[in-house]
């Protein structure tokens, strides 16, 4: 039994992401989000192609220090900041703090003058937003994100003594289409720009990732185009985009082991090695995670009948499954389960201590390449 592992695509990963920033127009600038992925070859592989990095902890501060040391981050985000936190910020450097209440601000501006530095701020605004054709409502409710558009007015008009308010940030919602988010992204600006006289505009992050169809990805040519019209109506404006899932959640894969396999009741299961402790992804989006079947070469052990299976893993709840497939043929004992779309939102947020079973490997590489010298029986892998 080799143990589970997820590998990175770093140059699928790099490619991606300068396909996504020579989509867009040069004037607009793209952050990456670091809690889609914190993982420090992510962050080194993505540092000379993205305009910076957004971050929204104390923690992802600390990462990034230590990773790309001399390069603050671009943005720092996030509800419930302590005293503690801003005051880090400040001294890290960051370029802009994203406040999120007007009572927040008021702490930030006593700090930044006992610091005797200027914080540079963009006020995150809770804007409700009608898409039209859409028939979908977003922002505009209670949240704890953001602050009421009239509370963002007056902090922009009269900001506390050690703020300097140079716009105005947004994320909504995540799961937008390109013409969706483009959308959001004109009326964004549109009120920050009327409404809070901003120079500098976050539209935020939030582009689409369809797990039901890896080949399906978010349009960022037509956003591109889209957000290019944007700056051109707004010339003096400096557009930012921070999109996380979207970027890196097609470069990693988990890559994992089939222990047993059973019918029960007229369906067939096959239990993997690991489980939702490190790949939590379908359990947090109740979803299916996509995965391809590598037969274990002389393989003769027990095996489905090539029907509907559940792949499950190894903790002791119902709730964990990876995947169910109609399409996945055949899968036995010995062979390897190639999760895809395993990049963003994956290891970091799975409850990895939950039943204290062994933690995945990590490696980079081509995942598929990984898979068949593994099921060719050259694992170069701990085995267990
Ligand atoms: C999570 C988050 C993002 C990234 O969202 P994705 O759906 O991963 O693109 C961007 N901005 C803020 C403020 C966020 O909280």
């Amino acid at each position: 039994m080799t143990r589970p592992v997820y590998v990175h695509d770093l140059d699928a990963l790099a490619g991606h992401a300068r396909a996504i920033r020579a989509a867009l127009p040069p004037q607009a600038e793209l952050l990456y989000a670091v809690k889609a992925n914190p993982e420090p070859d992510v962050l080194r592989t993505l540092a000379p192609v993205v305009d910076g990095f957004e971050t929204a902890s104390r923690g992802e501060l600390r990462r990034l220090a230590e990773v790309l040391p001399g390069r603050p981050a671009a943005a720092y985000a996030g509800p419930g900041k302590t005293d503690a936190d801003l005051a880090a910020a400040l001294a890290a450097g960051v370029a802009r703090i994203h406040v999120e209440s007007p009572a927040e601000l008021r702490r930030l501006g006593a700090l930044a003058v006992a610091a005797g530095v200027p914080a540079r701020v963009l006020l995150r605004v809770n804007l409700p937003l009608d898409a039209p054709g859409a028939s979908l409502v977003m922002g505009g409710r209670p949240s704890p994100f953001g602050m009421d558009p009239a509370d963002a007015v007056a902090c922009a008009r009269r900001p506390p003594a050690g703020v300097d308010v140079r716009g105005v940030h947004v994320h909504l919602a995540s799961g937008l289409d390109a013409p969706l988010a483009a959308t959001v992204a004109r009326a964004v600006v549109s009120w920050s720009v009327a409404e809070v006289g901003a120079r500098e505009v976050d539209v935020g992050g939030g582009m689409a990732v369809d797990y039901g169809d890896p080949r399906t990805r978010f349009d960022w040519a037509g956003y591109g185009r889209a957000l290019a019209g944007v700056c051109d109506a707004y010339p003096g404006v400096r557009i930012r985009v921070e999109p996380g899932r979207s970027v890196t959640a097609y470069c990693g894969a988990y890559l994992t082991e089939v222990i047993d396999v059973k019918r029960s009741y007229g369906e067939w299961f096959a239990v993997v090695a690991g489980g939702t402790h490190h790949l939590r992804t379908p359990a947090a989006k109740g979803h299916a995670q996509p995965f391809t079947v590598h037969r274990r070469h002389g393989g003769d052990g027990p095996c489905t009948d090539g029907g509907p299976v559940t792949v499950v893993g190894q903790l002791c709840t119902p709730k964990d499954v990876l995947s169910r497939s109609t399409e996945a043929g055949p899968v036995g004992v010995g062979d390897v389960l190639v999760f895809a779309m395993a990049g963003a939102y994956a290891w970091n947020i799975s409850h990895r201590d939950f039943l204290l079973h062994e933690p995945p490997d990590f490696r980079t590489g081509d995942p598929y390449r990984i898979a068949a010298e593994w099921t060719a029986g050259r694992a170069g892998q701990t085995s267990r």
